[in-house]
């Protein structure tokens, strides 16, 4: 029985999904005007755990990632989701591109990554850009129930006419900061501060970023929130099982998909479990551009590091727990990594064929008990240095907790193995084409698959590539 940490109830609860033997799960992804960081793929290797996990234990597993391209204020994770400059458009600014250009480039750079650090990729990678008539649907709901209201800069969701309605705003929250405002320039127009943009209009004199709209409401672009609700809806059904993203979201961007969401659908709750990353800190402080040290996977590997030692040193502590980064402790995880791989193949001299049972009940129980990675690596370890096993046990072993662990580079499952990565990824956009609904698109690029030697079949929401007969 697998059980989670639920940031909703704030308690470790046992995990059923909606629907017996079927998880629909959405991440919160990054906003792509830069290169992720090392913090940023902690709180996705949270998503890459319990999608492992959940495969492992036989759910069919729907994981829906967004990825942000538009709307995205620097304020947005701070306490008042409306202030600080656009990301996109610092970006733009910063290369010299348009925002278009900037998505485009860090989008794929993101996607790609995924391979790097043998994280399983998402069902669909929806873009908010891709998104907007959905959005603004969302929006004219609010509006129509009485939640919304037009000030000088854009539509906003009324907070206090939202709880004068019975409704609780804020549950996940452990911010008193949301009204605190002292790092963040006030809006003296909204009627609450905690009150967010669900639409933004360009005011006068600010720098466009070539991303606008037209809406019931003027030109503009979708508040950041917004598009989190109206993808994930879209894709898993106005209630679905599991959310997840990294803790500084639990103060303002879940609670207020969970107000927008809830408000519009009048079905409680939007979703049933709410899972929190803790922050990477690196030598022993915050991570911050400014710092320099905001390191990118890209850094890891131009100092003669892998992806997958980092996905080993993020299992050295538990996800809800502070994890330190030192370049220090990558080596001493890339030294582990490979100590460990080495016992495994190690051959044992006996012949006594000790059963393999406890090893994989105690794997399984340690995971199931809210992802206690750091147990279950543990449990690794006291298996890999056991001279009583087999070694045929051994790897029957390895070969199971690695579907979980990934820690090495040769565990592509065999059908990946005949499957390019280059058609792997035009197959991943496309079936992210043929989702939206840009079936013109969709067929051109499955087109141009077949003639590479490959076939697609698509099964619901997902895809089988195989080589054509
Ligand atoms: P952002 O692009 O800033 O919205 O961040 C994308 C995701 O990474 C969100 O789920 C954040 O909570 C998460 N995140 C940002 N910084 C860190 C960090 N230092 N450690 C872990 N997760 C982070
Ligand atoms: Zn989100």
């Amino acid at each position: 029985m697998l059980k989670l940490y639920n940031s909703l109830t704030r308690k470790i609860e046992e995990f059923s999904p909606f629907k017996k033997d079927t998880v629909k799960m959405y991440t919160c992804g990054p906003t792509i005007y830069d290169y992720p960081t090392i913090g940023n793929w902690r709180t996705y290797m949270l998503s890459d755990i319990l999608v492992k996990t959940l495969k492992t234990l036989h759910y069919d597993v729907t994981h829906i990632m967004n990825l942000t391209d538009v709307g995205h204020l620097s304020g947005d994770n701070i306490g008042d989701p409306n202030t600080g400059t656009d990301r996109m458009t610092k970006a733009s600014e910063r290369e010299g591109v348009d925002a278009w250009e900037i998505a485009n480039k860090y989008g794929k750079d993101f996607t790609e990554s995924f391979t790097l650090i043998n994280m399983t990729l998402p069902s669909l990678f929806p873009k908010a850009t891709s998104h907007i008539s959905e959005q603004i649907s969302l929006i004219q709901m609010l509006a129509d129930a009485g939640l919304t209201y037009t000030i000088s800069d854009g539509v906003y969701f009324d907070i206090s006419e939202y709880e004068k309605r019975g409704n609780t705003y804020g549950t996940l929250s452990n911010l008193d900061s949301i009204g605190d405002k002292s790092r963040i320039e006030k809006n003296t127009e909204k009627k609450d501060p905690r009150d967010f943009a669900l639409w933004k209009f360009f005011a006068k004199g600010q720098k466009r970023h070539n991303m606008e709209w037209n809406s019931p409401w003027g030109t503009g672009y979708p508040g950041w929130h917004i598009e989190c609700s109206a993808m994930s809806m879209k894709y898993l059904g106005d209630q679905f099982d599991i959310h997840v993203g990294g803790e500084d979201l639990k103060s303002t961007h879940h609670p207020n998909e969970i107000a927008q969401s809830e408000a519009a659908t009048g079905k409680i709750p939007f979703v049933k479990f709410w899972l929190h990353g803790a922050f990477l800190r690196v030598d022993g402080g915050k991570m911050g551009k400014s710092l320099g040290n905001a390191y990118t996977l890209h850094d890891i590997e131009n100092h003669g590091f892998t992806g997958i030692d980092l996905r080993y040193l993020y299992f050295s502590a538990h996800y809800r727990k502070p994890l330190n980064f030192t370049w220090e402790l990558l080596q001493e995880a890339k030294i582990s990594r490979t100590h460990l791989l080495s016992l495994i193949t190690t051959l044992n001299k006996t012949t006594i064929d000790v059963s393999h049972e406890p090893y994989f009940l105690r794997f399984m129980e340690a995971i199931s008990n809210d992802l206690n990675m750091p147990q279950a690596l543990g449990i690794t370890w006291e298996m890999a240095r056991d001279q009583l096993l087999s070694q045929e046990i051994k790897n029957t072993l390895f070969t199971s907790f690695n579907s979980i662990l990934a820690i090495t580079n040769n565990d592509k499952t065999p059908e990946n193995d005949t499957i390019p990565e280059h058609i792997t990824n035009q197959a991943n956009l496309r079936n992210t084409l043929r989702l939206e609904g840009n079936y013109d698109k969709a067929d051109t690029i499955r087109n141009e698959i077949k003639k590479m030697g490959y076939d697609i079949v698509d099964t619901g929401n997902e895809y089988k590539i195989t080589r054509s007969q």
